[in-house]
C-alpha cells in the first residue's frame, strides 16, 4: 500500500509503542492476544479495519492439517515435519475454540469431508487415510460417496468445524485487549537502532520495541524480503438464497484436492468456493479482490452439477486474497536486515488451521528467541 506526500509527509506525530502489530486479521489479532498474555502493551495498526482482509472473506472451515493429502505431505516434507504441522493445526483449533466459547461466536461442529472427484483421487484419499490411521488420528474413510452426490469417496474428520470467521476475529481482537489504529497503512519500516524500529504510517510515526508483520498476502508490498516467498492468490465464493427445504449438507469441506469447497451457512444458505485450478493465470499474483467471470461460472456449474436439488438464486459473490508461501508451509521469522521485525505469514489458504499456533510461535520468537520449528522461515535461506 502506498501513501502519497499529501497524505503524510513525515510530520505525523511520533508515538512510542512497546509491541506493534501490522495487520488486524486472524493472525494479527491472535498475535496481539499472545503478546498481551506475555505482558506486552500491544497496538495494532491496520490499513482497513479488523478482519477486512482474507479473514472475513474465507469459508470458515476449521479443517485439521495442510492443503496436501497426508501421505503426499510426508513425501514432500518428511514425517517429522508433517506430524508437527498436524499438531500445530490441532493447537490452533484449541485456541480458536477458546476464543469462540469466550466470545459466543457461531460454530457448527459438523466435522469435515474431503471428497474425491475421480477414482484416482479416491485412491489418494485411501492412502492418506491409511497413513493418518497409522499415526492414530481420528479419521474415517468412506469408500463410497457419503453425500450421495456423485463423488467417489471421502475422508471424514469428525473433530473439524465451520465457524463464522468475521465474528471470530472480532472476538479474538476483543479478548486480546490490544489498541487498534484502523485506517492506518504502514508505508515504510526502518530498524533505527538495535532496540528501536521506526514504522511510518499515515497517521503516526511509531517508535516500537518490537514489530510483528501479520500482513499475509500483502507482505511483498511491505518488504522486498517477501518477494517470491509469499505469492498473493485470489479465492472466490458464492452463496445462494436461504434454502426453502433446509440445509442440504451437514458437513463442510473440499473436493478436487482442495480446489472446490462447500458448506451450509448459519442462515441456511449453500456456499460454494474455489474454481481457481482452471484459472491460475487469472487468480495468481494479484491483490485485487474483485470477482472474475470465469471463476464464478465454474462455481455456478459446480453448484448445478452437484446440487441439482438446489434451485434458489445466487445472492452474493465475493473474493479475498490469500498468501501462498513458496513451499506451502507458514513462514515465521525475523527480517534479516531488521532483527526486531518479526513476521507470521504464508498461510496458503489454511489460516484457520495454522494461524493462531503460528502467531504464538512468532510472538515467542520475537520476545524470547524461541525457534519456531518447522515453520521457521530460515529454511528458505
Ligand atoms: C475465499 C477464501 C476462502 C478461504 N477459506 C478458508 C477456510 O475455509 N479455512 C481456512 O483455514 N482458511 C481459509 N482461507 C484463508 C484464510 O482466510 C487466511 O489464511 C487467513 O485469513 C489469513 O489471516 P491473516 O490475518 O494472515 O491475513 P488477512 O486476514 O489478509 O490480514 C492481513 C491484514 O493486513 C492488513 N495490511 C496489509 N498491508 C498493510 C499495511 N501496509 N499497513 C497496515 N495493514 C496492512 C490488511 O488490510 C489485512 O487486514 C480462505 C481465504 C479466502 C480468500
Amino acid at each position: 500500500m502506498t501513501v502519497s506526500i499529501w497524505q503524510a509527509n513525515g510530520t505525523q506525530p511520533v508515538r512510542e509503542v512497546d509491541f506493534l502489530i501490522v495487520g488486524a486479521g486472524l493472525v494479527g489479532c491472535s498475535a496481539a492476544y499472545f503478546a498481551g498474555q506475555a505482558g506486552r502493551d500491544v497496538v495494532i495498526t491496520e490499513a482497513r479495519d479488523v478482519a477486512l482482509g482474507a479473514s472475513s472473506r474465507n469459508a470458515g472451515f476449521m479443517i485439521t492439517g495442510l492443503d496436501t493429502y497426508y501421505h503426499r505431505a510426508v513425501e514432500r516434507y518428511g514425517s517429522d515435519v508433517v506430524r508437527e504441522m498436524w499438531a500445530l493445526s490441532r493447537t490452533t483449533h484449541r485456541y480458536l475454540r477458546q476464543f469462540i466459547e469466550a466470545g459466543d461466536v457461531p460454530i457448527d461442529n459438523c466435522g469435515s469431508m474431503l471428497l474425491a472427484e475421480s477414482e484416482t483421487e479416491a485412491q489418494e484419499l485411501e492412502r492418506a487415510v491409511r497413513a493418518m490411521e497409522a499415526e492414530g488420528f481420528d479419521v474415517v474413510y468412506h469408500a463410497h460417496d457419503p453425500l450421495g452426490r456423485g463423488y467417489c469417496a471421502a475422508i471424514e474428520q469428525p473433530q473439524d468445524a465451520a465457524v463464522q470467521p468475521y465474528q471470530l476475529v472480532q472476538a479474538i481482537f476483543k479478548q486480546s485487549g490490544a489498541e487498534l489504529v484502523a485506517n492506518n497503512e504502514v508505508y515504510r519500516i526502518e530498524q533505527t537502532s538495535a532496540e528501536i524500529v521506526t514504522v511510518y504510517t499515515r497517521q503516526y510515526i511509531f517508535q516500537a520495541r518490537h514489530v510483528l508483520l501479520c500482513t499475509n498476502a500483502y507482505s511483498p508490498y511491505i518488504d522486498p524480503y517477501f518477494a517470491g516467498k509469499v505469492i498473493p492468490m485470489r479465492a472466490q465464493c458464492l452463496v445462494t438464497a436461504p434454502l426453502k427445504n433446509g440445509p442440504v449438507l451437514n458437513t463442510c469441506g473440499y473436493s478436487d484436492y482442495g480446489y472446490m469447497y462447500y458448506r451450509d451457512t448459519f442462515d441456511g444458505r449453500l456456499l460454494i468456493g474455489g474454481g481457481r485450478k482452471q484459472n491460475t493465470w487469472l487468480e495468481g499474483n494479484t491483490s485485487d479482490d474483485r470477482i472474475t467471470d470465469p471463476v464464478q461460472r465454474i462455481l455456478e456449474a459446480y453448484l448445478r452439477a452437484r446440487f441439482p436439488d438446489v434451485d434458489e438464486p445466487i445472492e452474493q459473490r465475493w473474493a479475498g486474497i490469500m498468501g501462498f508461501s513458496v513451499d506451502k508451509l507458514p513462514l515465521v521469522g525475523t527480517l534479516p536486515d531488521k532483527p526486531r521485525v518479526g513476521f507470521a505469514v504464508g498461510f496458503t489458504g489454511h489460516g484457520l488451521a495454522m494461524g493462531a499456533g503460528s502467531a504464538e510461535r512468532a510472538v515467542d520468537l520475537l520476545l524470547t528467541g524461541a525457534n519456531p520449528g518447522a515453520i521457521n522461515a530460515a529454511r528458505l535461506g
